[in-house]
């Protein structure tokens, strides 16, 4: 019997699908791999329940209903003569596609910003990223990691340390890759005092980074359960923003009252994109890792640029030159301890109904998915 691929997908709002697909094929500088785990993320809260992120960047597609996830760890089950990885490499997948000629692959920066993986697609394809990956292969299956097998560019494949278990490399995708890798961007230095807003699962992964980084850690938080993930992680200071002192509280915990070295924001939200600027002291770093579909944020140049004189940051996924501080972190016994605070939820890829409902309810960390089970 020929081998065939298994996929997820989401046919309308609440209703997934195990597909069974032809066996991916591949062309050179690509390479098959059977997926372990694959991360949940923005399937659960926004395709799951109204499709909408299908219809970002004016109208253009970037997401697909033949497939869906783009992080995910496994081991490498098929590669072309010539390849730099081996059958049964265990390996991260870095999301999206890679062209070699860009301003962000020749300077080692974050796939996203691959010109393979934004629109104009390349030429002679109609779509980009998981897709493009797909598309270029001439392949019916495999551009993404809610799969049982999935088509990964050699050049965002990275071995995974023998000692190093999949669940924490996992955490090398959203979650601790994104934070780590805005956090090398910020340059947070030791010691710093780290204030992070809107409490998601990219939010635990920048107190898990921060946290390693020997800083001083306070959240801006209202959701109770992720409270005490929090806590477990040894997070001590806890501030409600809707309490009428909440930056005096924050300045009471910061050098002199001067407010945070950094802040930082999860959601994407203008409300606590306000409150981080508002407490962070004058030169300090301003910090956006969330994004909400039709949300902006008023800037008025005196006060909130020229004034504070804050560098602001922000951008998606992992750099490069990041992949191999990030996996080191990832090899750190206590950053291990508080992955598994943040890992509440793993469910079998036949049960992912579970699995976006849960993302949707807010009661969760980070969410992963067992593609093979
Ligand atoms: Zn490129
Ligand atoms: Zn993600």
């Amino acid at each position: 019997m020929s081998k065939t691929n298994v996929v997820l997908t989401i046919p309308e709002p609440y209703r997934f699908e195990l597909a069974e697909r032809p066996f991916p094929k591949i062309r050179a500088g690509y390479a098959i791999v059977r997926n372990e785990y694959a991360g949940v993320c923005l399937e659960g809260s926004r395709i799951w329940t109204r499709h909408d992120f299908e219809k970002f960047y004016g109208g253009l597609q970037s997401d697909y209903p033949d497939g869906l996830g783009h992080e995910s760890v496994g081991v490498v089950e098929q590669v072309l003569p010539g390849s730099n990885f081996r059958v049964g490499d265990r390996v991260v997948i870095f999301q999206g596609d890679w062209c070699g000629h860009c301003h962000s692959c020749l300077n080692g920066l974050s796939p996203t910003y691959c010109t393979a993986n934004s629109y104009p697609p390349k030429p002679g394809m109609k779509r980009v990223a998981m897709a493009g990956i797909q598309d270029w292969n001439e392949s019916e299956s495999g551009g993404w990691a809610m799969a049982h097998y999935r088509i990964a560019p050699e050049a965002n494949m990275m071995r995974i340390p023998d000692g190093l278990d999949f669940k924490y490399a996992q955490a090398a995708n959203c979650s601790c890759g994104a934070a780590w890798s805005n956090q090398e961007i910020m340059d947070i230095r030791p010691g710093s005092t780290v204030l992070v807003a809107g409490v998601g699962f990219i939010t635990l992964g920048h107190v898990i980074s921060a946290l390693y980084r020997n800083c001083t850690v306070i959240a801006l938080i209202r959701n109770k359960y992720r409270e005490e993930i929090l806590r477990r992680m040894g997070v001590e200071y806890l501030v409600d923003p809707e309490d009428a002192d909440w930056l005096e509280k924050i300045r009471a915990l910061t050098y002199e009252g001067q407010g945070v070295d950094y802040g930082i924001d999860g959601s994407g939200h203008p409300y606590y994109q306000k409150k981080i600027m508002e407490a962070t002291r004058v030169y300090g770093n301003i910090n956006f890792s969330g994004h909400i579909p039709g949300q902006s944020l008023q800037l008025e140049g005196l006060r909130d640029v020229v004034d504070p004189q804050h560098t602001f940051t922000g951008q998606h996924d992992v750099r490069k030159i990041d992949r191999e501080s990030l996996v080191r972190m990832l090899c750190n016994p206590q950053v291990q301890k508080n992955i598994d605070a943040m890992v509440t939820h793993v469910f079998p890829m036949s049960k992912a109904g579970d699995a976006f409902d849960v993302q949707v309810s807010k009661q969760c960390g980070k969410i992963f998915l067992q593609p093979q089970l």
